[in-house]
C-alpha cells in the first residue's frame, strides 16, 4: 500500500524580494512549498506577483543551503556546534569591547530580515555593546531618501500611498525601471498610463516604460542635480507654481528662485544632454497636471549627491503644491529590499534610533532608556563605508554582518575583502557560503523569509505580516533567535522573547508604531505608519495638516549642481551604470539557485551597437570591462537601450566582478555608494 500523501496547507506572507510587499500565499505539502501564488485580496498586489515571487524559492532546498556553524580553525571553516561557535562569538565580543572599547564593534543589520530581528539587533549593540554602531543596507541605496525625505517633508518614507500614486494624472518616473525590478508596481504604473495619465520618464536608458512615455528624457548619469533645477526653472518661469502653497506651508523660495536663475534650459542642456525642446514638455506635462506624481529609484539616490538629488526633485512637488494636499500625490521612492524601510525604521542606523529618533536628542535617547533600562550613547556610530575604514586601519575588533554579501554587493570590492580580513572577529550569518561568508571567522547558518515569523514594512510605508510557510533545516535558527542567543552568551537577556513582543516594545521606544501589533495585522492584514494608537487606521497620505520639520513647513532646497565622481576621459572612456534585472534579485543568491537561473542565466553587458564597434564587440561574446578600481568579464549585448558612450550590467552575479568596477566615491550627506557613474574601458578579451 502506498502512504496517503501529505495534505496541502496555505500559509498567507508577504513577499521576501522587492520592497512592493506582495501578499503572497504559499502552499507546502510534506514540508515542502509546492507553489506560491499571489493573494488576491493583497493590499498591493490584488491578485499579482512576479516570477522573482512566485517561482524563486528553489534556494530553500539547495543542497549548498548551510546547515551547521562553521569556525575557522588553522585558516579553514569548519562545521561546529551552535554551543561553541556562539561561545567564539561571545568572547571575542567581550574581548574587543575590553581591549578597544564599544565602539571596537559594528554590525550590519540586514534589509532582508524582518522588523523584529532589525529591532532586536539594533538593540544588541546598543544595549549589551553599548555602541551606536549599526547600519543597514539603505546606506547603499535608499539613504539619501531618508536624508532628503527627512529634509524636505520632515520623516523618512514616501510621503503618499500607491493606491493614491496611481490616481494621478501626470507621472514622473526617475531613476526607476520598475517593469524589472517592481513588476507589480510597473504593471500598476502601465496601468494607469493606459487608462489615460500622462508619463515624464526620466533615465538615461531605453527603460520598459520609457516605450508609453510621452516625454522621455535621458540625461547623462551623474546630472540629475541639473536635470531636476532646469525643471523647476521652467515651472517658476511659467508661472506653474502654487503660490498660496509656497506662501502658507513651505519655505526657501528666495533662496531656490535665486539659484534657478543659473539653470535655464539650454545650460541644462548642455550638462544633461537632455535639449531644452524636451525639458521644457516635460516642466509643462508636471506642471499643468491637476495631480501629479513622482515616483524613483536608485537612479536618483546612487551618486555623490544622492541627497541633493533628493531634495531638488522634491522641490518640485513643493514648488507644485502637490504634496501634503489633494492637488497631486508627493514623492515616492521604490524601495529595492523588502524591508529595507522596516530596518531604517527599526533605528539599525547609526544615528537613528526607532521611529527616527536622533540620538544627539536628549528626549528620544530618554524614551528608548526608560524602555531599555541602560544609558543610550549620544555620539552618532559607524557608517557601513566607515565601518570597513575601521577595520582596515585595525580600528574595529569584530564585525557581525547580517543577511549581506558585502564583499559582492558593496563598492570596491576588494577593499571590503581586505577589511573584513583585517578585523580580528568577522561573523557572518547567512544562508549560503556567500563571498563574505568565506571570509568570516565565524558563519551561523539562518533562516530565510519563508521560514520565519514578524513582520516587513514596504515601500509605502505598510506593515504586513511573515509567517513561517515551512520549518528551516534542522540546525538552522531564525535571526531573532541567533541574536538572542548571543546576547545570553553574554550573560545578558535581550527581553521580549518573541517577535510579537519585539513588536510591541518597539512601539513604546517609538510611538510612531505605537498602534501595530502583529494582533492587528493578522485581523486587518496591513496597517501604515505613522500610526501612534491601535484605534487609529495609520496616515497613507502625510502632511495633509502640517509637514513634520521643525516649523511644520516643506523646504525647498537650494543645492547647486555638481559633476559626479568620475567622468570618462581618454583611458576609461565609457560610463558604467548598473542596476536590476526582472528574474534575479541583488546578489542573486537566492534567485539564481533555482529555476530562474534559465530564465536569466548570464548577466549581460548592455552596449550601443556605435560603441560595439568601436571597441570590436560582437554580440553574445566576452567583453573584459576596466575600471580605475577593477576588471570584470560580462557578456556583450549589442542593442539601443543604451545610448553611446554608457554601457549598463547587472549586479546579480557577483562572480562576473561588477563591485570590483565600482569606485568608493559616495553621496557626500550618507556615504551612498556612487554605483551609478564608474569610468570604464571595454575590449575583446
Ligand atoms: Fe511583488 Fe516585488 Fe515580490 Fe515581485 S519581487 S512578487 S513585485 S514583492
Amino acid at each position: 500500500t502506498s502512504a496517503s500523501p501529505a495534505a496541502e496547507t496555505r500559509t498567507r506572507t508577504t513577499c521576501g524580494y522587492c520592497g512592493v510587499g506582495c501578499s503572497l500565499e504559499v502552499a507546502t505539502q510534506g514540508g515542502e512549498v509546492t507553489a506560491v501564488l499571489p493573494a488576491r485580496d493583497g493590499p498591493v498586489n490584488r491578485g499579482h506577483a512576479c516570477v522573482k515571487g512566485r517561482f524563486a524559492h528553489g534556494f530553500l532546498t539547495s543542497p549548498e543551503r548551510l546547515t551547521r556553524p562553521l569556525l575557522r580553525r588553522d585558516g579553514r571553516l569548519e562545521p561546529v556546534g551552535w554551543d561553541e561557535a556562539l561561545g567564539h562569538v561571545a568572547r571575542g565580543l567581550h574581548a574587543a569591547v575590553a581591549a578597544g572599547g564599544p565602539d571596537a564593534v559594528a554590525a550590519i543589520s540586514s534589509a532582508r530580515a524582518t522588523n523584529e530581528e532589525n529591532y532586536l539587533v539594533q538593540k544588541f549593540m546598543r544595549v549589551v555593546i553599548g555602541t551606536n554602531n549599526v547600519d543597514n543596507c539603505s546606506r547603499l541605496c535608499h539613504s539619501p531618501s531618508a536624508a532628503g525625505l527627512t529634509a524636505s517633508f520632515g520623516l523618512s518614507g514616501g510621503t503618499d500611498s500607491f493606491d493614491d500614486v496611481e490616481r494621478a494624472d501626470c507621472l514622473l518616473v526617475v531613476g526607476a525601471n520598475p517593469v524589472e525590478a517592481h513588476p507589480v508596481v510597473g504593471a500598476r504604473l502601465l496601468q494607469c498610463v493606459l487608462r489615460g495619465a500622462r508619463l515624464v520618464v526620466a533615465d538615461p536608458r531605453a527603460v520598459g516604460l520609457a516605450l508609453h512615455a510621452d516625454v522621455h528624457l535621458r540625461p547623462r548619469p551623474g546630472t540629475n542635480v541639473a536635470l531636476f533645477h532646469g525643471l523647476a526653472h521652467v515651472l517658476l518661469a511659467e508661472g506653474l507654481v502654487d503660490e498660496e502653497f509656497l506662501r502658507d506651508r513651505a519655505t526657501g523660495l528666495p533662496e531656490l528662485t535665486e539659484l534657478l536663475a543659473d539653470y535655464p534650459p539650454q545650460r541644462v542642456a548642455d550638462i544633461t544632454g537632455v535639449s531644452a525642446e524636451h525639458l521644457m514638455d516635460a516642466a509643462r506635462l508636471y506642471g499643468r497636471a491637476e495631480r501629479p506624481a513622482i515616483v524613483y529609484g536608485l537612479g536618483v539616490t546612487e551618486h555623490l549627491h544622492g541627497t541633493d538629488g533628493v531634495r531638488s526633485l522634491a522641490n518640485l512637488a513643493i514648488l507644485r503644491g502637490a504634496v501634503g494636499t489633494d492637488r497631486g500625490y508627493g514623492v515616492n521612492p521604490l524601495r529595492g529590499q523588502n524591508n529595507v524601510q522596516g530596518a531604517s525604521d527599526m533605528g539599525a542606523l547609526p544615528d537613528l534610533l526607532p521611529g527616527y529618533g536622533k540620538v544627539t536628542d536628549p528626549a528620544a535617547r530618554a524614551r528608548a532608556e526608560e524602555v531599555w533600562g541602560v544609558p543610550v550613547r549620544e555620539r552618532p556610530g559607524l557608517r557601513i563605508p566607515q565601518m570597513f575604514a575601521a577595520a582596515r586601519a585595525g580600528g574595529l575588533g569584530a564585525l557581525w554582518v547580517i543577511g549581506e554579501d558585502v564583499c559582492a554587493t558593496d563598492p570596491d570590492a576588494n577593499r571590503v575583502a581586505e577589511a573584513l580580513e583585517t578585523c580580528p572577529l568577522t561573523v557572518c550569518s547567512e544562508l549560503f557560503l556567500s563571498e563574505t561568508a568565506r571570509r568570516a571567522d565565524v558563519v551561523l547558518p539562518v533562516a530565510s523569509w519563508l521560514e520565519k515569523d514578524g513582520t516587513f514594512v514596504n515601500f509605502d510605508r505598510r506593515f504586513q505580516r511573515v509567517r513561517p510557510a515551512v520549518a528551516p533545516p534542522r540546525e538552522i535558527r531564525t535571526d531573532f533567535e541567533v541574536v538572542h542567543a548571543v546576547a545570553a552568551a553574554m550573560g545578558v537577556d535581550l527581553g521580549c522573547p518573541t517577535p510579537a513582543a519585539a513588536l510591541a516594545e518597539c512601539g513604546w521606544v517609538a510611538p510612531v508604531f505605537g498602534g501595530v501589533s502583529h494582533d492587528r495585522l493578522d485581523r486587518e492584514g496591513a496597517v501604515p505608519w505613522p500610526c501612534p494608537d491601535p484605534g487609529l487606521p495609520g496616515e497613507t497620505k502625510l502632511y495633509r495638516a502640517r509637514f513634520a520639520t521643525a516649523d511644520g513647513k516643506a523646504h525647498l532646497a537650494a543645492a547647486p549642481y555638481l559633476p559626479p565622481g568620475e567622468q570618462p576621459d581618454d583611458d576609461y572612456p565609457l560610463v558604467l551604470v548598473t542596476g536590476r534585472r526582472w528574474a534575479h534579485y541583488n546578489s542573486g543568491s537566492m534567485t539564481r539557485r533555482g529555476g530562474n537561473l534559465q530564465l536569466d542565466p548570464v548577466d549581460f553587458l548592455d552596449m550601443h551597437p556605435d560603441d560595439a564597434a568601436r571597441y570590436g564587440l560582437r554580440d553574445g561574446e566576452q567583453a573584459v570591462v576596466e575600471s580605475r578600481h577593477g576588471r570584470a568579464r560580462l557578456v556583450a549585448r549589442i542593442g539601443e537601450e543604451t545610448v553611446p558612450g554608457q554601457v549598463f550590467c547587472s549586479f546579480h552575479f557577483p562572480a562576473s566582478g561588477v563591485n570590483r568596477l565600482t569606485s568608493d566615491h559616495a553621496d557626500t550627506v550618507t556615504s551612498c555608494p556612487e554605483y551609478k557613474v564608474t569610468a570604464v574601458r571595454v575590449a575583446a578579451p
